[in-house]
């Protein structure tokens, strides 16, 4: 028998920051009568969006930050109800592709409440978003620096200075961003293109569980801002990134310690400037908004162990697994009757890695029996693929 997986210690990740304020569990939007009804109009597997959800996470997330201008990362999740729901709260959005900019106007943002981060862009990517009206881009290096001066070179730029993010689940500093000591020379080769850098970006990382890692870049970054007015670069606009977390197994910082404390951080370092403030969340806006209703199609015992096979899996909507390092908690409905015991659940393709979970304390379940699984809101659904011509789980919103 396989032992359950113990639940990692959030004791060892997290430093100095309050226990108390680590009460965000992962929970799921509907109950399994309304799954039913859900499936049984819709089919499964099915990924169930609740704007209600998204409208009080990105109004949470807004006030824990007052004056900060949230960017939804439409990376995270490009669907078509999370994107017009946080337009019609008059949110902005980030994009990275030509598909995304089209997902956001399809959705109904303007271009002018567009930012386009992507640090290496393809010519028909920064193309295609500057002719629908995107003004707002990022670069990182002398090379994009020179193609954005030679196909767009009246844009608003950003200059995306690297990170550590030590406590981030996810760098993604390793692949994009200036390091910070090469930020005067970064402007400088900008300025000899005429290039119009109007601020800094960088991002933590993703999935950050602690906001010192924030505050710590920031206070870094507020030096080489001097040093750059110092140096006659005008500089405006600040993008502190994504990196929110999202409870899974794992619970996480409530949105409101979080953002306080990043706010905190903002108003020791840039507090005394008149700049325009900018956050990029993705994961942190929409992870809770989405429960995924997955259907037991088999099951075997296989070397003494019982196996649980589901209609999604690590091809599909449990991509995040693969892609994004995530363990999301499975909910099925047990009055108690059944007893519980481990067993592994698998997903639909023939691929032998297409595991779910190994060690799963799950009841005896039946053919046709729901599994709900709460936080599939990003990275999940976005980076499915119809693998073995098995299509992606629909969605739609409900509550
Ligand atoms: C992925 C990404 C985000 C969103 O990150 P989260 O961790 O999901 O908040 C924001 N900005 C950029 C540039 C990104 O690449």
């Amino acid at each position: 028998m396989i032992a359950p997986l113990p639940l990692r210690s959030f004791e060892n990740e997290v430093r100095d920051f309050p226990a108390e304020a680590r009460q965000r569990v992962a929970q799921v939007n509907l109950t399994f009568e309304q799954a039913q009804q859900l499936t049984d109009e819709h089919g499964s597997p099915l990924l169930v969006v609740s704007k209600s959800k998204l409208i009080d996470t990105y109004w949470a997330m807004k006030n824990s930050m007052p004056g900060v201008d949230l960017y939804y990362a439409a990376k995270a999740n490009p669907d078509r109800h999370i994107l017009s729901t946080l337009c019609a709260e008059n949110a902005y959005v980030d994009v990275c592709s030509a598909g995304e900019m089209h997902a956001a106007l399809v959705a109904g943002f303007t271009p002018d409440r567009m930012l386009h981060t992507h640090p290496c862009k393809t010519d028909s990517n920064l193309l295609e978003c500057y002719e629908a009206g995107v003004r707002w881009f990022v670069y990182d290096n002398p090379i994009e620096a020179a193609k954005i001066a030679r196909l767009t070179p009246d844009v608003n730029l950003l200059l995306r200075i690297a990170t550590t993010g030590a406590s981030s689940k996810i760098n993604l500093s390793a692949k994009f961003g200036t390091p910070i000591e090469e930020t005067l020379e970064m402007l400088a080769v900008a300025k000899s293109m005429n290039l119009n850098v109007r601020g800094f970006s960088f991002h933590v990382g993703s999935q950050c569980l602690n906001p010192e890692d924030y505050c710590g870049v920031l206070r870094n970054i507020r030096q080489v801002w001097e040093d750059a007015r110092s140096a006659g670069y005008r500089l405006e606009v600040l993008d502190i990134g994504g990196g929110f977390p999202a409870p899974y197994r794992d619970d996480a910082p409530t949105i409101e310690s979080f953002g306080g404390a990043i706010w905190t951080g903002l108003q020791e370092t840039f507090g005394d400037l008149d700049i325009r403030l900018i956050a990029e969340p993705g994961r942190g806006l929409c992870t809770e908004c989405v429960t995924l209703i997955t259907k037991v199609i088999g099951k075997s015992t296989r070397w003494g162990m019982p196996w649980v096979y589901v209609d999604d899996g690590l091809y599909g909507s449990f991509s995040g697994k693969m892609f994004d390092h995530t363990d999301f908690p499975l909910f099925v409905q047990n009055d108690g009757s059944r007893e519980v015991g481990p067993c592994v659940v698998a997903g639909p393709t023939c691929d032998s890695s297409d595991i779910v979970c190994r060690d799963q304390m799950l009841p005896e379940m039946e053919l046709g029996d729901l599994i709900l699984v709460p936080s599939m809101g990003a990275y999940a659904g976005a980076s499915a693929s119809p693998f073995n011509g098995l299509p992606v789980a629909r969605s739609i919103s409900f509550g």
